[in-house]
């Protein structure tokens, strides 16, 4: 019997774990021909989350968890549930209900009869989401499809089932600056997406801040996209063309009229107006510097301070290993 393995990372979801279980198991029955395996990740919660997957874990042996030793954010507890779970087929799913569980059925069916290399979801609606964040995050996706190459579908969330071929090739990108929506998208595979409407979460409240999904949207554009560096260059070219352009203007009419420029108030905005292009750019260079500051240093991306899975230990290279003999 193949097996399915959930992958769910978990901030603070002490309240919405119980109706998560209960929910997947619901599923489990439903969908008969797989086995499930429920890989809970504890992103370092600081409320009783863990307690409640050890409860789990001890009712029901197919539910595992790994525990981080701090939080380190969703991408580090999704990259550490696909690095250790043992799945034919593997999905990332969040645990307020927020992705309905009854669409595992259809993507399962999407992967086995149709031969999809991943299902994944996308939101059709944003409602009970802040019109302004709604706003953004379309922005966002716009701008970041028109300067990078990778394609990230308007309201995709990180909702997918996948074959283990497309988890591997996902493992093997291993940055340490993760942004998975660029991942997908930059691994390719033969994707279906499936349409759902946007539910409140069943329990606790959203872990993202303004500034923290601001952050992010960083993370996807200096990731995948060079485009911000080229900046520097045009406006240095524009500013070139400009100052030549007055230059000329400067010298005709002395020439012609005789006027001796005058006025230190223009000059002041300009070299403010050109100091201040001369930071930014420094600072869309410093962005990339940053990113190749932290991958260099080459650190782990989580750290796991307990783990109960069936039989692995903490090997952050389990999968791969568990196959040979
Ligand atoms: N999450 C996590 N680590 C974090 C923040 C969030 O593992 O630092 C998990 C969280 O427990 C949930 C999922 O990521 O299962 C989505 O988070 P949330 O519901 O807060 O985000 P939203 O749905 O509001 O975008
Ligand atoms: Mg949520």
């Amino acid at each position: 019997m193949k097996v399915l393995s959930l992958v769910v990372p978990c901030y603070n979801e002490e309240q919405s774990l119980p109706y998560f279980y209960d929910e997947i198991v619901r599923i489990a029955g439903i969908l008969t021909e797989v086995e499930f395996e429920i890989l809970l990740v504890d992103d370092g919660s600081k409320d009783k989350t863990l307690e409640v997957m050890r409860g789990l874990h001890e009712k029901d042996e197919r539910v595992k968890y790994i525990s981080f030793s701090r939080n380190f954010g969703k991408e580090a507890a999704m990259y550490a549930g696909l690095m250790n779970v043992t799945g034919d087929y593997a999905a990332i799913i969040d645990a307020d209900l927020q992705h309905p569980p009854e669409l595992l059925i259809e993507m399962y069916h999407g992967i086995v009869e149709e031969h999809y290399d991943s299902v994944a979801a996308r939101r059709v609606t944003r409602e009970g989401e802040p019109k302004l964040r709604s706003f953004f995050s379309r922005c966002f996706y716009r701008l970041l499809n028109r300067i990078s190459k990778v394609e990230i579908v308007d309201g995709s969330v990180d909702y997918r089932l996948m074959t283990r071929q497309m988890v591997n090739a996902v493992l093997s990108m291993s940055e340490k600056n993760r942004f998975t929506k660029g991942i997908f998208a930059w691994v390719g595979f033969k994707t279906k997406w499936v349409e759902f409407k946007n539910v409140e979460r069943v329990a606790g409240e959203t872990k993202w801040s303004f500034w923290k999904l601001f952050l992010y949207s960083l993370e996807g554009i200096i990731g995948f996209s060079t485009a911000p560096l080229a900046i520097a260059s045009f406006l240095g070219l524009a500013f070139c063309g400009i100052s030549f352009l007055a230059i000329l203007v400067i010298v005709m009419k002395t020439l012609i009229w005789g006027d001796p420029t005058t006025g230190w108030p223009s000059l002041a905005c300009i070299i403010l107006m050109v100091s201040g292009v001369q930071l930014f750019c420094m600072g869309i260079l410093g962005q990339y510097l940053g990113k190749m500051y932290v991958e260099t240093k080459n650190r782990p991306v989580y750290l796991i301070r307990e783990a109960q899975t069936k039989n692995l230990d903490l090997d952050p290279d389990g999968y791969q290993k568990r196959q040979e003999p």
